[in-house]
């Protein structure tokens, strides 16, 4: 079989894409939804992906003026918040250009903020640090930021924001009291009628509905990943679905002998002592895909991959452009066969699991070089 370029590919379905955003509507009816769209929506494409909730989503999070101005571009009119706010004068002044919100999670933002001349008013996500000790203003220096930005001409509306660092282990203690830091501080400022409130990321949406207030935050699970850490079942009625089908071919095969290893440094052998003549061999299918297109260089062997639709294990060490997969158990692997690395049939979270790391990384890590199809 022939290619006319190297077989690697990522599949994305914007109907999956859809019916997880629907799952969101679902579980919190009443709630404004910001889809999440950092890092090029977690790796599936910023432009796409915005493009295709654009006439669903209340508003997009975003990390950077560089991605809300992409979108902007793209013609995306929804409300685009910054989430990590912006990193200096200029920006304040482009965020009113193009009509963006940004978060406020220091002094240093607010001042700058209230120092600059906008073109118009933005909207203002202000940030209480409420027990992640990432980003946010302790509890009184967000209601003093609060009495501040109120008073600001600079400001249109107000959204009390805070973000949650155990979300995914519902039994973690500390949500509870970042939970109630939040309130308290609520309680401190009064929420006026014009104002909102921000709290729930994916996690939080899926499993606590007190948390979901007036606006929620979902990311990872638009994607089609269970956040809940896979300790936890999802909410009953409730599928998400894989948006991204990662995808290449068997490029070559191998019978190797007993005891002899395959690939970077040994770390597989196949079965059988070396030089026993009476051993079976091992099938080794070689596929198009390697630690250079974002698949986990730490992905251990028998980490599954599916061959033709069925489960069969990493053989040996990923590669740059290559990994091996042990085929023996599969009837009739051929080159030219398709080789899913993650998606339709197997969750990314599994490939996670195998790798040390989170879906959130595998997705965001998908390269440049990886053909992207939408459908
Ligand atoms: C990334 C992010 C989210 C989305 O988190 P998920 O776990 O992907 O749902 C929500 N809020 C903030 C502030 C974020 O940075």
């Amino acid at each position: 079989m022939n290619f006319m370029t190297r077989p690697i590919e990522a599949l994305i379905s914007l109907a999956n894409l859809g019916h997880n955003f629907a799952q969101a509507r679902h579980l919190a009816p009443a709630a404004q939804i910001m889809a999440v769209v950092k890092a090029n929506a977690y790796g599936h494409g910023g432009v796409q992906v915005a493009g295709a909730l654009a006439a669903s989503a209340d508003a997009f999070g975003v990390a950077s003026l560089e991605e809300a101005v992409e979108l902007r571009n793209a013609g995306i009119e929804n409300p685009i918040v910054l989430l990590s706010g912006v990193f200096g004068r200029a920006e304040m002044r482009e965020v009113a250009r193009y009509g963006l919100a940004t978060v406020i999670h220091c002094a240093e933002q607010m001042y700058l903020l209230l120092d600059t001349v906008l073109s118009q008013p933005i909207n203002v996500w202000l940030k209480l640090d409420s027990g992640m000790h990432r980003l946010g203003f302790d509890t009184e220096g967000f209601c003093q930021a609060a009495v501040r930005l109120r008073a600001a001409k600079q400001v249109d509306q107000l959204t009390f924001i805070s973000h949650l660092a155990c979300a995914d282990t519902p039994a973690a203690t500390l949500n509870e009291r970042q939970l109630q830091s939040f309130q308290d501080s609520l309680a401190r400022l009064i929420v006026h009628a014009n104002e909102s409130v921000s709290l729930a990321n994916s996690a939080a949406l899926l499993t606590r509905p007190d948390m979901h207030f007036d606006r929620v935050r979902p990311g990872v699970m638009l994607y089609g990943v269970n956040p809940l850490n896979n300790t936890e079942p999802l909410p009953a009625e409730i599928e998400l679905r894989p948006v991204m089908t990662l995808r290449s071919r068997i490029v070559a095969l191998q019978t190797v002998a007993a005891g002899e290893g395959v690939g970077y440094g040994e770390t597989w052998r196949a079965p059988g002592a070396l030089g026993s003549p009476s051993a079976q061999s091992s099938r080794i299918a070689v596929v198009a895909v390697g630690y250079g297109d974002g698949y986990p260089r730490h992905a251990r062997n028998g980490c599954p991959v599916l061959v033709n639709g069925e489960p069969a294990p990493i053989a040996g060490r990923v590669s740059m452009d290559l990994l091996s997969v042990d085929v023996s158990a599969i009837a009739n692997a051929k080159v030219g066969d398709v080789v899913t690395l993650w998606g339709e049939g197997l969750p990314v979270e599994t490939v996670a699991e195998h790798s040390e790391t989170i879906a959130y990384e595998l997705l965001t890590g998908v390269n440049q070089r990886v053909k992207f199809t939408y459908f």
